[in-house]
């Protein structure tokens, strides 16, 4: 059985914003006031209160910073997970430079704990369709599952139609499993609730309904939040009034509604989910297209299916692949 939710948390300052021109660059971050200290306190104190464990995707740049802090959140159980180095879109960059970035990630978040980071999540969750090189990328650099995947529209990204529930991606370096993001599909449309500017906004009984129906088809819920979001008194970008809004619309909110989700839902890490998953399998064989239709199965031009034992049984498992 897979354990039920993760508490997601992407760990960079008020200045990591994505895409627009106002957002000052990596050359300025150095000479602006940091506040993700302050705020990661107050994420780390409600865990503890809670009895919460969550997944800590860690910008390389600011664990560089706050080393301690990255030491203290390992020390209380949580996982530390990667978000890259230098907060770059998958999609605007060269192969070449994410894989630097993320390997540069990964080895300065294991020289400050000692230990594997096993996790990775693209900023933004800025790995579309278009550039799926990124998940080879990811893979070749070590990472033992990724969750980077957005099922919906988006606007850094997004894969539209990739599975909703935990899966396999096939790239050129071997398997990766995949968490994507919780969606709920309401009248064809794949929501979010569970994080950011939706879940700031959704309302405790809407976000309700949208677990139950999560849950009532087997998937976890994945919930994601940024330090930023729970403060009120962080310095405005001039984003313009629809990033504005989407950036800092009830920010007041979001530290109540954490406390509800940990009061209601219990939560494992990432990494736990991701081997649950990966134990439930082990490879049969690879089968044909004919006798795959003998299954029901249909394949779609970016996914090939082969067989694998669940549980005792065999049947057909669905492996997505963007890049080939
Ligand atoms: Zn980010």
């Amino acid at each position: 059985m897979l354990p039920s939710n993760a508490m997601t948390i992407d760990v960079e300052d008020w200045f990591h914003i994505l895409d627009s021109s106002v957002v000052p660059d990596m050359t300025q971050w150095s000479h602006l006031p940091l506040r993700v200290e302050s705020n990661m306190e107050r994420i780390l104190l409600l865990l503890a209160d809670t009895d919460t464990v969550g997944t800590f995707f860690w910008l390389g740049w600011v664990a560089q910073r706050f080393p301690r802090l990255v030491r203290r959140c390992r020390d209380a159980g949580h996982e530390i997970a990667s978000h890259g180095y230098g907060h770059l879109l998958a999609y605007k960059v060269r192969p070449k430079i994410f894989q630097q970035d993320i390997t540069h990630a990964k080895s300065v978040l294991e020289d400050i704990i000692g230990a594997e980071v096993k996790g990775f999540r693209a900023p933004g969750f800025g790995i579309k369709k278009n550039c799926g090189w990124a998940f080879d990328v990811i893979k070749e650099s070590g990472y033992k599952y990724d969750s980077s995947v957005f099922p919906g529209t988006r606007e850094h990204g997004g894969i539209v139609d990739s599975p909703l529930e935990i899966h396999f991606i096939e790239t050129q370096n071997g398997l990766l499993p995949e968490i994507p993001m919780s969606a709920v599909e309401i009248f064809d449309h794949k929501i979010n609730l569970f994080g950011g500017g939706y879940l700031r906004l959704a309302s405790k009984s809407l976000i309700r309904w949208g677990i139950k129906k999560i849950h009532a088809q087997g998937r976890p819920l994945v919930v994601y939040i940024h330090p930023r979001e729970i403060d009120v008194h962080q310095p405005r970008l001039p984003l313009g009034l629809r990033r504005g809004f989407k950036c800092y619309v009830n920010l007041k909110s979001t530290m109540a509604k954490l406390r509800w989700l940990c009061q209601h839902y219990s939560f494992s890490t990432m990494a736990e989910m991701a081997k649950s998953f990966e134990s439930q399998f082990s490879w049969a064989e690879a089968v044909s297209e004919k006798q795959l239709s003998l299954h029901g199965q249909t394949t779609g031009p970016e996914a090939t299916y082969r067989i694998r034992s669940v549980m005792g049984k065999l049947r057909p498992v669905r492996l997505v692949s963007y890049s080939h």
